[in-house]
């Protein structure tokens, strides 16, 4: 089963976000994204081959958008 499956690298490096070899489908669907302190996770499935999966996500940095504010 598991040799369909793209190696993360690949899956990564790809632009159409599909992790099945058999499938190649584009029609996917993410849910909402939850984050658990420095990574993130978002279940998505495929609606051609069924396949589910979970992306996983790692905090990279941040960036200021507001200063604060003087007292
Ligand atoms: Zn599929």
């Amino acid at each position: 089963m598991s040799t369909n499956f793209l190696t993360h690298s690949a899956y990564i490096n790809q632009p159409n976000h599909y992790p099945n070899k058999a499938c190649r489908s584009t029609d996917i669907d993410g849910e909402s994204i939850s984050v658990e302190g420095a990574y993130a996770v978002q279940d998505v499935s495929c609606n051609e081959c069924g396949t589910q999966w979970k992306d996983t996500f790692k905090l990279t940095g941040f960036v200021v958008t507001e200063l604060p504010s003087e007292t």
